[in-house]
């Protein structure tokens, strides 16, 4: 007997386990219109709750990978692979990457996602480039990929429409940290864009949707198993976010940090990880292996190699590139506030929960689906751990255009990021384990 969808909802809410039928019923009956958000919303909050089993979780990834249109670049002779982050705070690793690992010879398609809750979003990120278009038509995006190697956008109408309208569903209902639901939006993704290979960045700790490294672990299991099924082999590093990655949360002024990285001047623990996913990335899609592997991405890094594919990127999604080549002629934000530390000693640790909530709360993220981002919103860090600071020092600058009201609290959350103790802690390396 067909199942109305409330009675499917109804047998997800009790525990049982949905038919591969059911769970297109409602993706399928959802991009059409006849699913109401509100219906999709109790779904999520079900999976949320209740979880998916493996069949499950491949069923929803297939269901909403048949949304949409499908890009195939087996033909262009070269190895396709793609790297996706479970996402953070600071977390501008996909803007330096993806045209580094195709200065490295791979092709990267990359759909990618807008911010979540109190971690940022790529796309909300090279939006703040003026022109920049992460709407790429099916047609444009496949020709960019051949033409340059490399694209970055989001989900339309054409490619995974499912996923443009369930991520945005989720980060209104609290439905993030599910790890089916995230699991099926990454690959479903993926295997639209046409990649071959997956690297998955899973991040861990205070920052992160995951905040043990036993729930990312699970996650990346069910991503490599789901993957495997459905012909898209995936490796994953579990990596730390309990810290903001580099200095600035937000929008431009992370694409400013991975300017900068691109031109070899990067921070030490964001350039590890560039450094340590991309290895895996070159060596996963045979471009080259283990040491060769890391000199090539040093070498594409510090040449100009990697900078010039970036710049290629933008302006083929038109980009201004003679701002992102000057960062300084971006207009300047119209509002900012400097944060002092009240204590003197050394920093210790600067939680990025909070740096998060505050990047989100001056506008770099969003608390209704339809609302824009603010592309001057964010937060740069003066100090980070490790770094002495006196009583009284600027610790922090945080920048806003549209909400100079919420400056203050902005500012009392970064000073809840702070703590501050007599001793420098030992530096931590960035990848925490690594699952093939
Ligand atoms: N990135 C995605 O694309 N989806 C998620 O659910 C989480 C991170």
């Amino acid at each position: 007997m067909e199942l109305s969808v409330r009675d499917i909802l109804a047998k997800k809410r009790d525990g049982s386990e949905l038919s591969c039928e059911e769970i297109e019923t409602l993706i399928a009956g959802y991009c059409k219109g006849s699913v109401p958000d509100y219906q999709m919303a109790a779904f999520l909050m079900a999976v949320t709750l209740r979880g998916m089993t493996v069949r499950e979780t491949r069923c929803l990834t297939t269901a909403m990978l048949s949304s949409g249109r499908r890009a195939d670049f087996s033909a262009l002779g070269r190895p396709c692979v793609d790297k996706h982050s479970t996402g953070g705070v600071g977390d501008k690793v996909s803007l330096i990457l993806a045209p580094l690992v195709a200065a490295c010879g791979a092709t990267v398609p990359m759909i990618s996602g807008r911010s979540l809750e109190h971690t940022g979003g790529t796309l909300d990120k090279l939006a703040s480039i003026p022109g920049f278009r992460t709407d790429l038509r099916f047609a444009e995006f496949v020709r960019q990929v051949e033409r340059i190697g490399v694209a970055i956008a989001g989900q339309t109408e054409e490619m995974v429409p499912a996923d443009r309208k369930i991520y945005a569903l989720r980060d209104a209902t609290a439905t993030v940290a599910s790890v089916p639901l995230a699991v099926a939006s990454i690959l479903s993704k993926k295997l639209a864009e046409g990649a071959q290979h997956l690297v998955l960045d899973v991040k861990v700790g205070s920052g992160a949707f995951f905040r043990t490294q036993e729930e990312a672990r699970t996650l990346a299991h069910l991503a490599v198993s789901v993957g495997c099924e459905l012909g898209l082999p995936v490796r994953a590093l579990l990596t730390d976010m309990d810290q903001p990655l580099g200095r600035a949360a937000g929008n431009w002024v992370e694409v400013r940090e991975a300017a900068e990285t691109l031109r070899g001047h990067g921070p030490e623990d964001l350039v590890e990880i560039v450094l340590a996913l991309g290895r895996e990335m070159l060596e996963m899609s045979g471009v080259c292996e283990g040491e060769e592997a890391e000199r090539r991405l040093r070498r594409n890094l510090e040449d100009g190699t990697a900078w010039r594919k970036f710049l290629a990127l933008v302006e083929a999604q038109g980009g201004d590139v003679s701002v992102v080549e000057n960062p300084d002629r971006h207009r300047v934000p119209r509002h900012t506030r400097t944060v002092s530390c009240p204590a003197a000693g050394f920093v210790t640790r600067v939680d990025a929960y909070w740096i998060g909530r505050a990047a989100a709360w001056l506008g770099a993220g969003r608390t209704r689906p339809e609302e824009e981002t603010d592309p001057q919103a964010g937060v740069l860090l003066l100090k980070v751990a490790g770094d002495k600071v006196e009583a009284g020092e600027p610790v922090a600058v945080l920048t806003t255009d549209s909400h100079p009201e919420r400056l203050e609290m902005a500012a009392e959350l970064v000073r809840r990021a702070f703590v501050t103790g007599e001793e420098p802690l030992p530096r931590r390396g960035m990848v925490l384990e690594r699952i093939l």
